[in-house]
């Protein structure tokens, strides 16, 4: 039998089911609370507000991506797909810096949205298709 067992007003109940989705968020490093960056350049969550460079608007040279950045006039997803291409474009950035070449804005590429549903199933959504099995 498959069934969550969980804690309710002291008492541990069980609850069989079928089919059991777990769903957790996800939250900012701790870590990011730290920094003296005042709430105004944070959004609701405390995640770092960057620049379409991906620089920290007080700290120019500091670069922020992935989970722990959003930029304000583009906010993206925090997923994987996000981080590596934005951790790209600083790399990309670092270079035409060192090349005394001017920045370019950080662009990411949506390739879809995946929701793994468990072992061999799973759907998903891009602008072009739609896949189920
Ligand atoms: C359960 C789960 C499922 C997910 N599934 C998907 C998915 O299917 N597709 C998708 O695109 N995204 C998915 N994500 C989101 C994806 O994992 C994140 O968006 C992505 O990893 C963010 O990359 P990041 O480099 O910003 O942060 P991370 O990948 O979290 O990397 C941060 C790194 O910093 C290190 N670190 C933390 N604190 C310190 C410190 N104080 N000093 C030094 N190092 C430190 C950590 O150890 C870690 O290696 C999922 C996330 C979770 C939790």
């Amino acid at each position: 039998m498959i069934a969550i067992e969980y804690r309710q007003q002291e008492q541990t109940q069980i609850l069989p089911a079928g089919t059991i989705a777990w769903t957790a968020g996800t939250a900012p490093n701790p870590f990011l609370m730290n920094l003296s960056i005042s709430p105004e350049k944070r959004d609701k969550r405390g995640r770092l507000i960057v620049t379409p460079i991906l620089q920290l608007p007080d700290f120019p040279e500091v670069f922020a991506a992935g989970d722990c950045a959003v930029e304000s006039e583009n906010p993206q997803p925090s997923t994987a797909q996000v981080a590596y291409q934005q951790g790209r474009a600083i790399a990309n950035n670092l270079k035409r810096l060192s090349e005394g070449k001017p920045t370019v804005p950080a662009s990411v590429n949506l390739r879809g949205t995946l929701m793994k549903l468990g072992l061999n199933e799973g759907v998903a959504i891009s602008t072009r298709n739609f896949i189920s099995r």
